[in-house]
């Protein structure tokens, strides 16, 4: 019979797992730290627990760490690892690092729903959510994974379309039982999930990116079939609501499409549809993926666009692209791609 994994639980979970056991009630926080602080893979490991609790929780239960099955380097030092037992049922996650940075971007789902024209993982389909532990393990299980600065939530799948076991995973980050991470560390990119953003916010002071890529609504439904479900003004007006001008950020992710949401009539009224908001915007590159007829706008575009934005009030900047040539940047994770060189 196959092990339930500890890793992913949060504290009361743990602490359910001993009552049932009939462990002191303190071998709870005993357990946490051998996870999530010392992160040891067995638990035989956990060596101030007694030998017959230890054989006791064993029966039953793993640790549950598993390390990626394969992985890709960048000729600009980012890596791509494969998690999963097959190629349908596995997902990335991108090393970045960057002078004194250290970033993860992590999946949430194999594959996803929402479909945006200009994605890989879209074009994949959705096939299922990632539970906590599987999300967690991405962050502990890479070869870097104590030199990460930061964690974002940019990987395959929508993670507000999976909000509950991301809240778990975010509770174990953040709590001084857990990983004790600083919120500012953590940010969650969603295209505009309404009700997992309410949840979101309400549960957590982790930074929040959310994908616009047109201030016109019609225009932003033909790049992004969710528009109809959240239209972008109803998810602004939602965002008024709370506060981004003290330690939680706002970001809104917006990628340029040649001819098509580059010009400065957009830049103009992209700052018209965000006044009085505190945030910023990103602008991004396309990368260009097999059977869409978009291309990426040029650095001069960009920059007429973010010097708009900037003189408007908007504070704006340009991200820098990594790992495009292991497919492995914004928008070109898949795990069903074909062709493609893994070492
Ligand atoms: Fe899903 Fe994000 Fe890709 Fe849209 S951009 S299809 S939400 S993974």
């Amino acid at each position: 019979m196959e092990k339930i994994r500890l890793a992913g639980k949060n504290r009361s979970e743990i602490a359910e797992i001993v009552a049932e056991l009939g462990m002191p009630r303190f071998t709870t926080l005993q357990i946490l730290k051998w996870i999530y602080v010392k992160r040891v893979n067995h638990i035989d490991e956990m060596t101030d627990l007694s030998k017959r609790n230890r054989l006791f929780l064993g029966e039953k239960y793993e640790v549950g760490y598993f390390p990626p099955v394969d992985e890709m380097r960048s000729l600009d030092g980012t890596v791509k690892y494969l998690f999963g037992k097959s190629a349908r049922d596995s997902v990335e996650s991108v090393y970045i690092p960057d002078r004194d940075r250290a970033t993860l971007c992590v999946s949430s789902q194999v594959g996803c729903k929402m479909n945006c024209l200009f994605c890989m993982t879209g074009k994949q389909g959705f096939s299922r959510n990632l539970t906590a532990n599987e999300i967690l393990n991405q962050i502990v299980s890479i070869p870097e994974s104590d030199t990460l600065t930061n964690v974002v939530f940019m990987g395959m799948g929508e993670p507000l379309d999976n909000v509950e076991e991301l809240m778990k995973v975010l509770e174990i980050l953040t709590s001084d039982w857990g990983f004790a991470w600083s919120p500012k560390r953590i940010t969650i990119s969603t295209i505009g999930h309404k009700s997992g953003m309410i949840r979101f916010l309400e549960g957590s002071e982790c930074h929040l990116a959310v994908s616009l890529h047109s201030p016109y609504p019609v225009e932003r439904l033909s790049l992004m079939p969710v528009e109809k479900a959240w239209p972008e003004y109803e998810i602004i007006e939602l965002l008024r609501n709370y506060d981004f001008s003290k330690q939680r950020r706002l970001s809104f992710e917006y990628i340029m499409f040649n001819g098509l949401n580059d010009s400065i009539e957009h830049a103009e009224e992209l700052s018209k549809i965000l006044r009085g908001l505190h945030c910023r915007v990103n602008l991004i590159r396309f990368h260009a993926i097999p059977g869409v007829d978009l291309k990426s706008s040029d650095e001069d575009a960009m920059i007429r666009f973010r010097d708009c934005l900037n003189r408007r009030g908007v504070i704006c900047t340009i991200r820098s692209s990594r790992g495009e040539d292991i497919f492995a940047a914004c928008g070109m994770l898949s795990t069903v791609r074909k062709g493609g060189t893994r070492t």
